[in-house]
C-alpha cells in the first residue's frame, strides 16, 4: 500500500517544491494552498480551478488529514475545546476563546511535556511525543472550518474569520519540538493560507534559550516567557527547565530577542501560587530582574490565577493578593495584567490542559525538594497538601 503524503505537513515553500516534483508551476501550488488552508477543502474533486490531470495525480498520492476529533465541547462563556485524536492513545486539546473584537486559538504542539513543571497538569503526565506539522497546523485548519460550519459563514477568503490570533499555549514546550513548530507558524503567517501577521501569533515558552535565538532568525513571532518566579531557587522548582538556562541567561536571550520580535516588549507569564511565589517581596525581586541594567528587558506582566488539577497539592492566590502583586509591579511602571479564567466549566483554562493524564512523575521526590526550600528560604508554601503518588 502506498502512503499517501499528508499536503498538511509542508510550508508554503515546501509546498511549491512538492508541486514542483508533480511538473507543476509554482502557481499551482499557491491555488492548492488557497483551497486546503483558506476553503478548508480536503477533497481534490473539489478544485475546480486545478486541471483534472493534477487532481487525478494528487487523489493517488496525497491527502489532507487533520487529526481526528474525539471530543468538541462548549463552555457557557462560549469558549469551546476539541480534544484531538494523535495516535496511540494520545490526544492533545485545541482552545477557541471567542471575545468582543477577537478570536483567539490557543494550540498544542506537543502530546504531554518533559519540562515537568510543578504547577500543569500536561508536565504531570510526562512527555509522550512531538506533534508533526500536520497535526500542529491541523488544529487551526479544523477549528476555523469547525466555527464557521457551526456559523454557517461560508468557507474562503471572503468568509469572515473566525480565528484572529494563535498563541501556542497548549500542552507542550513549542521550542522543544522546534522545526514543525517553525513549519506551521509560517503556514499561519503567509497570505494564501490564514495571513495572520507576526503581532497576532505568540509563541509561549518556559525558556529553552538557544531556541529562542534561533525563533528570532526564523519566524520572529510575538513571545511569551512563562517565568513564574523571581529567583533561580524557586524557578529551579517551579520549571525544571531553569537549572539548565537560569534566569540571567533567559533575560538576556528575551533581550536579544526583542530585536527583531514584532512588538517591543516581552509578555513574562507567572502563574499566582498561593503563598508561594506571591508576595510582595517577590514581585520587588522581579522588578529588580527586569530593571537590572545588564540583561533587564522591556516587558509585561500577565499574572494567571493558578488553576487546580486534580491531585496538584497547590492552591490559586487569594484575589487580593493577586490584586496586591499587579499594583507592586505597576506603581513600578510595569503595565500588568490578570489572565481572566476562561472556560472553567469544560476544564480548558491553561494548564489543566491534559488529554488523559497519567501521572508518571515523582512528585513525592519534588516535595521534599519543596520542603527543603521552605526550610532554606523560610517560604510559607500556605496549603500544599500531601500528594499520593
Ligand atoms: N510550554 C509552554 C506553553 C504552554 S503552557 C510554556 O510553558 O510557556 C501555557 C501557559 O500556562 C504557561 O505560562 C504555563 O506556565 C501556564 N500554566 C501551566 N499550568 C498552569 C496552571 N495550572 N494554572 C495556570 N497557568 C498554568
Ligand atoms: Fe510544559 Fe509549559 Fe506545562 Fe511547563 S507549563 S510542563 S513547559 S506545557
Amino acid at each position: 500500500m502506498t502512503t499517501l503524503t499528508n499536503l498538511l505537513d509542508f510550508d508554503p515553500a515546501q509546498l511549491v517544491a512538492y508541486c514542483a516534483d508533480l511538473g507543476e508551476k509554482p502557481f499551482r501550488a499557491k491555488q492548492l494552498q488557497r483551497w486546503i488552508h483558506q476553503f478548508g477543502a480536503s477533497d481534490f474533486d473539489s478544485m475546480t480551478d486545478l486541471a483534472k490531470s493534477l487532481r487525478e495525480k494528487l487523489k493517488s498520492r496525497a491527502e489532507v488529514r487533520a487529526p481526528a476529533i474525539v471530543s468538541d465541547k462548549t463552555a457557557s462563556d462560549g469558549t469551546r475545546k476539541w480534544l484531538v485524536d494523535v495516535g496511540n492513545g494520545n490526544a492533545v486539546e485545541t482552545v477557541f476563546i471567542p471575545e468582543e473584537n477577537r478570536g483567539t486559538l490557543c494550540i498544542s504542539t506537543q502530546a504531554g511535556c518533559a519540562v515537568n513543571c510543578r504547577f500543569c497538569s500536561t508536565g504531570k503526565q510526562g512527555f509522550n511525543r512531538n506533534l508533526t506539522v500536520a497535526e500542529i497546523i491541523g488544529q487551526l485548519w479544523m477549528a476555523e472550518f469547525e466555527l464557521r460550519r457551526t456559523k454557517g459563514i461560508e468557507p474562503g477568503p471572503k468568509g469572515e474569520r473566525q480565528i484572529t490570533n494563535v498563541v501556542m499555549m497548549g500542552m507542550g514546550e513549542p521550542l522543544l519540538n522546534y522545526e514543525p513548530t517553525v513549519t506551521a507558524l509560517k503556514m499561519m503567517l503567509d497570505d494564501n493560507a490564514y495571513g495572520l501577521s507576526r503581532r497576532r501569533v505568540t509563541l509561549s515558552t518556559s525558556g529553552v534559550v538557544p531556541n529562542i535565538d534561533k525563533l528570532s532568525q526564523d519566524v520572529p513571532v510575538a513571545m511569551a516567557v512563562s517565568l513564574h518566579a523571581s529567583n533561580d531557587a524557586l524557578r529551579d522548582i517551579l520549571v525544571p527547565l531553569n537549572k539548565k538556562y537560569p534566569l540571567r541567561e533567559l533575560m538576556a536571550a528575551c533581550k536579544r530577542y526583542l530585536e527583531f520580535a514584532p512588538r517591543d516588549f516581552i509578555t513574562f507569564e507567572y502563574c499566582m501560587l498561593d503563598g508561594f511565589n506571591d508576595s510582595d517581596e517577590h514581585a520587588r525581586e522581579l522588578i529588580a530582574l527586569v530593571n537590572d541594567p545588564v540583561v533587564g528587558v522591556n516587558c509585561k506582566f500577565n499574572l494567571i490565577p493558578f488553576n487546580p488539577f486534580p491531585e496538584s497539592g497547590l492552591t490559586r492566590s487569594k484575589n487580593p493578593r493577586i490584586k496586591a502583586f499587579a499594583e507592586v509591579l505597576m506603581n513600578a511602571g510595569i503595565v500588568t495584567t490578570v489572565r481572566k479564567t476562561r472556560g472553567d466549566d469544560i476544564d480548558a483554562a491553561c494548564g489543566q490542559l491534559a488529554g488523559e493524564v497519567k501521572d508518571r512523575t515523582r512528585v513525592a521526590e519534588r516535595m521534599e525538594k519543596m520542603a527543603e526550600y521552605q526550610k532554606k528560604f523560610g517560604a510559607d508554601f500556605g496549603r500544599i497538601v500531601e500528594i499520593p503518588t
